[in-house]
């Protein structure tokens, strides 16, 4: 078995975890921020109601910000105020409401899963957060966690971006924290602070303070309610004394939660040392070619041409103009050559490459993916018979457009 980790990374203390929690959970009750799903979770005597709307704040929440996402949870309770509405309503509504909120896969997940609590458990949310891993598609160890300790007092921790930051700066934690042995230290941690009589404010307070306080970047450390308890502050400030050995340092190389040994403390980085992450991997680059194709409609007004994309895979089942993937170094000549092909599919006539006027290239960064665009466009004349062999296509308005489902890179474009 492995050894266990030095105890300046833990929490063992009885007396510091129990100042810890009233320091934070005091600040918290002071200083939160007043969010919809918040008040909802507070007041709301329907349990089932209760953990479906943190559910949706949650995985909104995911890879986006809180000021955007309270807009989209207005409109989505608004709409599907419950589970079982939530459960009736179409993939293509969804992902309407969606639009612009970015991981489309998300909003088709959280819904299937509202069918399966509906036709599978009969509409009750499972209370823990064991189960709710174990019963809810696209539910991680992470949203399970938060619905049980928030929505049901469950005492269970929670680990997200937030909460790794604040962790690892509280106890040095300087190895990898994107590695399992790290993230399992993490969890454990997490667990044994977590307030036994109040734990999802606890939760939501560490969280709160990962993302005001104890921020990436510049740290506000001199008004932060657990700095006494903080060791990359203490750290930091004996940095500032003459040369004293630091005590508190594990053994030499071998500790599995320390910084690598080629990479120890950077003074001039302070509390920021922490956390470290592996390099990433750099995005993909793609180049994807797409065409505007524009009509005058009956009532004269310009309409465009919208595609579905496939029910799987990135963006599905969003419209989008027709657009084809490219090789990359294609020269511009061939570029057009192979759009015109593709449009003269959906089209069924002959379209000229050099009829397509090039408009300009737009760049959108997915999480993985540095996406070009290479926009053209082309106004047809004369009715088109779009085949239904293909993908599903419709002419739209500009406002339909908008109002439609579809990627923020399609606006952009
Ligand atoms: Fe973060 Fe600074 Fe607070 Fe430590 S003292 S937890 S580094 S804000």
């Amino acid at each position: 078995a492995p050894a266990p980790p030095p105890a300046r990374h833990l929490f063992s203390d009885p007396a510091e975890i129990e100042a810890l929690r009233g320091n934070l959970l005091s600040w918290y009750d002071r200083c939160k921020r007043d969010l919809p799903w918040r008040a909802l979770a507070a007041t709301e005597p329907d349990a089932d109601r209760r953990g479906y709307a943190v559910w949706v704040s949650e995985i909104m929440l995911q890879q986006t910000q809180v000021a955007t996402v309270i807009d989209y949870y207005n409109r989505w309770m608004q709409k599907w105020p419950t589970l079982q509405a939530l459960a009736q309503a179409s993939l293509e509504e969804v992902n309407e409401l969606w639009a612009g909120l970015g991981y489309y896969s998300r909003g088709k997940r959280l819904q299937e899963a509202a069918r399966k609590v509906v036709s599978e458990l009969a509409g009750r949310m499972p209370r823990t957060a064991e189960d709710l891993q174990k019963l809810l598609p696209g539910v991680g160890r992470y949203t399970a966690g938060a619905i049980a300790s928030i929505s049901y007092g469950q005492a269970t921790g929670v680990v997200d971006g937030n909460v790794i930051r604040v962790l690892c700066r509280l106890r040095c934690i300087g190895a990898d924290s994107s590695s399992l042995a790290v993230i399992d230290q993490l969890w454990d941690m997490a667990n044994v602070l977590v307030d036994r009589s109040r734990p999802g404010d606890f939760n939501q307070a560490l969280m709160e303070l990962g993302a005001t306080v104890c921020v990436p970047k510049a740290p506000l450390c001199g008004e932060c309610p657990v700095k006494q308890h903080c060791q990359a502050r203490r750290r930091k400030l004996l940095g500032k004394s003459p040369p004293v050995p630091d005590v508190e340092d594990c053994g030499v190389g071998d500790c599995p939660l320390c910084p690598p040994a080629t990479e120890p403390w950077d003074s001039s980085l302070g509390v920021t040392n922490f956390p470290r992450k592996a390099a990433k991997k750099p995005p993909r680059v793609m180049r994807t070619a797409t065409c505007v194709l524009e009509r005058r409609g009956c009532h004269g007004a310009l309409e465009y041409l919208i595609v579905q994309r496939p029910s799987s895979g990135l963006l599905a089942g969003l419209w989008e103009f027709p657009s084809l993937p490219l090789a990359q170094n294609l020269q511009e000549k061939k570029e057009r050559e192979v759009l015109a092909d593709h449009l003269q599919a959906w089209l069924g006539q002959p379209v000229a490459a050099k009829g397509l006027r090039f408009i300009g290239e737009v760049i959108h960064i997915f999480s993985h993916i540095h996406q070009t665009y290479v926009v053209y466009s082309l106004l047809l004349d004369g009715d088109v018979t779009l085949d239904p062999a293909l993908s599903p296509s419709r002419w739209v308005t500009e406002d339909e457009f908008h109002a439609s489902a579809v990627s923020t890179a399609m606006k952009k474009v």
